[in-house]
């Protein structure tokens, strides 16, 4: 279904991350957003980041930081792609590479995703469609909400719990 929301998409952007945690968990992207950082302790995430860093070493055009707001892995002339550690939260890393290609969008820039796995030797292409657009919005305008909230959300186990950084935080 076509969603058409009107927006002022200057007052509601953000950065890729707090897009990402929102489909990861709305409690992370809270905390995240309050400056409790954990992410460094975490071997996983540093695991991505080397990830990002160290796969692809011949390409030309590296990443992309725009705004300080979105930071794109790779830019190709018709592509963009953002690189991943494992394929576990390829919901997440759609909703940020869709967000991505919305930023560029509202830029004048017209792109096509790519989400690489390289450890696992699997590629995703992301399309910014009408609906996928209107899935955008709707994460904006909801991460909006969860920021403005003046405590974190109510405790839901999940199956990755144990696996966040923020884990002794919700459970220890
Ligand atoms: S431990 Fe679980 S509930 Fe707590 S922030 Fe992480 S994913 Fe969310």
């Amino acid at each position: 279904m076509t969603q058409e929301i009107d927006i002022d998409f200057q007052n509601i952007k953000t950065t890729g991350i707090k897009v990402n945690y929102l489909y990861i968990c709305e409690r992370k992207l809270w905390f995240f957003d309050r400056g409790i950082q954990m992410e460094s302790k975490s071997d996983k995430v540093l695991l991505g980041k080397l990830t990002g860093e160290s796969s692809y070493p011949r390409e030309q055009k590296r990443e992309l930081l725009i705004d300080n707001l979105i930071n794109i892995d790779i830019v190709g002339s018709d592509e963009i792609r953002e690189v991943k550690y494992s394929n576990r939260m390829r919901h997440a890393d759609r909703i940020q590479l869709l967000y991505y290609l919305y930023y560029l969008k509202h830029l004048g820039v017209e792109k096509k995703g790519v989400i690489n796995y390289p450890k696992m030797r699997k590629r995703e292409e992301v399309i910014l469609t009408k609906d996928s657009e209107g899935e955008v919005v709707i994460a904006l305008l909801r991460v909006q909400e969860i920021l403005k909230m003046d405590k974190p959300l109510q405790l839901q186990r999940k199956s990755y719990c144990n696996k966040c950084a923020y884990f002794e935080l919700c459970w220890g």
